[in-house]
């Protein structure tokens, strides 16, 4: 079967373009490995960030100038005023708030936080603040980046193109049948359910598969050093008692601590933890990450309770194209070679800019017929990912009960 694009990947990035090139006329399918959002969208914490993070210095960083225009795209998309539809994603949080810990270059940092962006913190009277921020001693600011569910926005775009998104065994039932290096002829899947086979000729390959790019790319005769892995080692809090939160303590140039909420399925809020505490846990073994996140918790939080809360920790590994130092790319990265397309959205809210280089790209659609996809019928199709903490088996422990567990990977 001819295509015009196969897309290997479905997280954030590969469902945003499939949504972009499907409209865009083209003859495309999606191929997903594990389930949908697994590595990094699902157990991501879904902030529509609008630069403030990389204006902390005080200047207008290449990235603040990158992702300032997200929160409108996002937002007119979440409200159904653009495509991709997301009316049916969850958005958490119409904010997130900013507090500082009391010293004069966390100040700065909130000053700094003020240059060239689109959305800018304001600071709020005690009145307004929430709950979980009564106790903070210092100024603190709300900040209209939203947070959505990132497995809520998954499912939305899953939903919207089941017809188009196929399961794939990526090690025992995907070969590719090579031109040259880079230059993908046909691309052949056994189905991991009934051992069918499928033969695709397509005119473009896109590899929006996170982490799993580097493996693809060899297996296309590509180089795949050209990815790099960012390690954090995230704290996820729950209990009946824990106030919602979303938002950012800042230190300086950094931010001490990212706190995003949501509700269980027990009726317990869940915290994700990340920040610098999560770059921290890195080196950290599950129980010497807890009692760090417990200790920055209260002394960035002090008004909130803490006892009678459960814990537990995630890793996983940010996967971008790779810099020179290692540092975070400071926006999204592609590569092409022969018919082969390489993409890393960098961030979440950037998946819009990664699909928008790559249709940009993209030669117009075969045939203006519609796509047939009826052949496809009967195909395995791919659920959407778990979050790391609702994963089967998955530990929580009280305060100074932390078992010794090695880590988790979960990507
Ligand atoms: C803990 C954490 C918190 C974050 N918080 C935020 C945030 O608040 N805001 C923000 O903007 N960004 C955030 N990010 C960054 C953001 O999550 C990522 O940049 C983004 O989700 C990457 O999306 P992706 O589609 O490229 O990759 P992924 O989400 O990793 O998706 C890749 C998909 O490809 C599939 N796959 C892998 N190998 C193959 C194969 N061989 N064949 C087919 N499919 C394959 C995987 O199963 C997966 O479904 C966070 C990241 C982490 C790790």
């Amino acid at each position: 079967m001819r295509l015009d694009a196969l897309i290997f990947g479905g997280g954030a990035a590969g469902l945003w373009l499939l949504d972009r090139l499907s409209r865009d006329g083209h003859h495309v399918l999606l191929l997903e490995a594990r389930s949908l959002g697994s590595g990094q969208t699902v157990a991501s914490q879904g902030i529509i960030h609008g630069g403030l993070k990389y204006t902390l210095s005080g200047l207008l960083t290449k990235s603040a100038k990158n992702i300032r225009e997200m929160p409108n795209v996002w937002r007119d998309s979440l409200l159904g005023k653009s495509t991709p539809n997301l009316t049916r994603t969850r958005v958490r949080s119409d904010c997130c708030y900013l507090w500082q810990t009391d010293s004069l270059t966390s100040r700065a940092g909130m000053i700094g936080a003020r240059i060239g962006l689109r959305i800018k913190p304001e600071t709020i009277s005690m009145d307004e603040r929430p709950d979980a921020l009564n106790g903070v001693y210092g100024t603190v600011a709300r900040l209209p980046e939203q947070v959505i569910s990132p497995q809520s926005f998954i499912q939305d775009l899953a939903n919207q193109y089941r017809d188009r998104i196929l399961k794939i065994d990526a090690d025992k039932g995907l070969e590719f049948d090579l031109d040259s290096p880079g230059e993908v002829k046909s691309v052949r899947l056994v189905s991991p359910t009934d051992g069918s086979t499928l033969v695709l000729h397509p005119r473009q390959v896109i590899f929006t598969a996170g982490g799993g790019n580097a493996r693809l790319r060899k297996r296309t005769g590509l180089s795949s050093d050209v990815m790099q892995r960012r390690p954090l080692h995230m704290v996820v809090v729950r209990g009946q008692q824990l106030p919602e939160l979303n938002g950012h303590c800042l230190d300086g140039a950094k931010t001490r601590v990212t706190i995003t909420s949501q509700m269980d399925s027990q009726g317990r809020m869940v915290w994700q933890v990340g920040g610098q505490v999560a770059e921290d846990g890195v080196k950290l073994d599950p129980a010497a990450l807890t009692e760090h996140a417990w200790g920055e918790l209260l002394s960035v939080l002090p008004g909130v309770d803490l006892r009678d809360t459960e814990w537990t920790t995630y890793s996983t590994d940010r996967a971008e194209g790779a810099t020179a130092n290692g540092s975070r790319p400071e926006t999204i990265q592609v590569l092409c070679a022969g018919n082969v397309t390489t993409g890393w959205p960098t961030k979440l809210v950037l998946a819009p800019v990664l699909a928008n280089e790559i249709a940009s790209r993209a030669s117009s659609p075969y045939v203006s017929a519609p796509f047939d996809t009826t052949p496809f019928a009967s195909w395995p199709r791919p659920t959407v990912a778990a979050l790391p903490w609702e994963e089967e088996g998955h530990r929580w422990w009280k305060l100074g009960e932390a078992p010794a567990i090695p880590r988790r990977r979960a990507a």
